[in-house]
């Protein structure tokens, strides 16, 4: 009698991209690869249903890191490409990788409007609080008085709260985590996955060559789990704002906030709610889809 193989399963060795990341040695990005791949792992996500999109940056070098379907698109561009692609197949488990100056900088536009609109999919912001691809200028969360090569004398600028702005623009799960708490980040990458909606996850990731402010030892200390306190309840949209306002000797890392009871997209939207985009028949005639293209391209 003929026997049916089990399904294999998929192991860290699968997710390995074909390139190795070329990080300085020691960068916080590593850390968070290494943990969405465990995240990838527990949760038994086949890699070829998985896609992993991103802007310009160091970080922004993620997808070819990664043994998953990949785009490397536009500087700040990301998140309008992920909405489309989650909107083509929403079957698709669909994580955007990129920087702070990427997404709060060039990217806000798009931040703002795919958190109103909650886009099913993950945005991990690898935030290290410098530019670091372009050797260390201010960035949008670079604290103020930071030296850095575009202000020498210190920065003069109000840094962006990443928590505070997901929260304000409509988020439903918002989180922070940092690169040296591997576990805990795992834990939160799963969490982001899963949830129906717009999943924010910012990440302390140091970039050791251009912030010597912001280092894994600066952190260390100050890093406080919120799940450490059995009171807090994430549900509390007033209780994750004031929260989010932290900062100081301890910064709070953990689930900030979820809701459950806002529909994604293409949950709320009649046609997409049917089925994947890309499982259903054309509406249109092949020769008008076929012009549409050919326009397009
Ligand atoms: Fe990481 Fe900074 Fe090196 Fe870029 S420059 S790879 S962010 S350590």
């Amino acid at each position: 009698m003929a026997t049916v193989a089990a399904p294999k399963q998929q192991v860290m060795a699968d997710l390995k991209g074909k390139v190795d990341p070329d990080w300085c040695p020691g960068c916080g990005d590593f850390g968070v690869l290494a943990a969405v791949q465990k995240a990838l792992v527990e949760l038994q996500i086949p890699n070829h249903e998985v896609v992993t999109i991103s802007g310009i940056g160091c970080s922004s070098n993620f997808p070819g890191f990664i043994n998953t379907y990949g785009m490397h698109t536009l500087h700040g561009r990301a998140l309008a490409v992920a909405t489309g692609v989650k909107l083509a197949n929403h079957a698709l488990t669909v994580m955007v990788t990129g920087g702070d100056g990427d997404g709060f900088g060039i990217g806000g536009n798009h931040f703002l409007h795919t958190m109103r609109r909650n886009v099913d999919l993950l945005y991990i912001v690898m935030d290290n609080q410098i530019y670091g691809l372009t050797t260390g200028q201010t960035s949008p969360t670079s604290r103020i008085g930071m030296k850095t090569k575009s202000m020498p004398f210190g920065n003069i600028e109000s840094p962006v709260n990443p928590i505070s702005l997901a929260l304000a623009a409509g988020a439903t799960f918002v989180a922070r985590g940092f690169s040296g708490e591997q576990k805990h980040l795992t834990e939160l990458i799963k969490q982001g996955i899963e949830h129906q909606g717009f999943s924010f996850l910012d990440v302390f990731s140091p970039c050791v060559t251009y912030n010597h402010d912001n280092t894994y030892q600066w952190f260390r200390p100050r890093v406080k789990k919120i799940e450490d306190d059995p009171a807090y309840d994430p549900s509390d949209w007033m209780a994750a704002m004031e929260k989010s306002l932290l900062w100081g000797d301890a910064i709070p890392i953990g689930k900030f906030f979820q809701r459950t009871d806002l529909p994604s997209l293409h949950a709320a939207e009649p046609v997409l709610s049917q089925a994947p985009l890309v499982q259903q028949t054309p509406r249109v005639a092949p020769e008008i889809a076929r012009s549409f293209i050919e326009e397009l391209m």
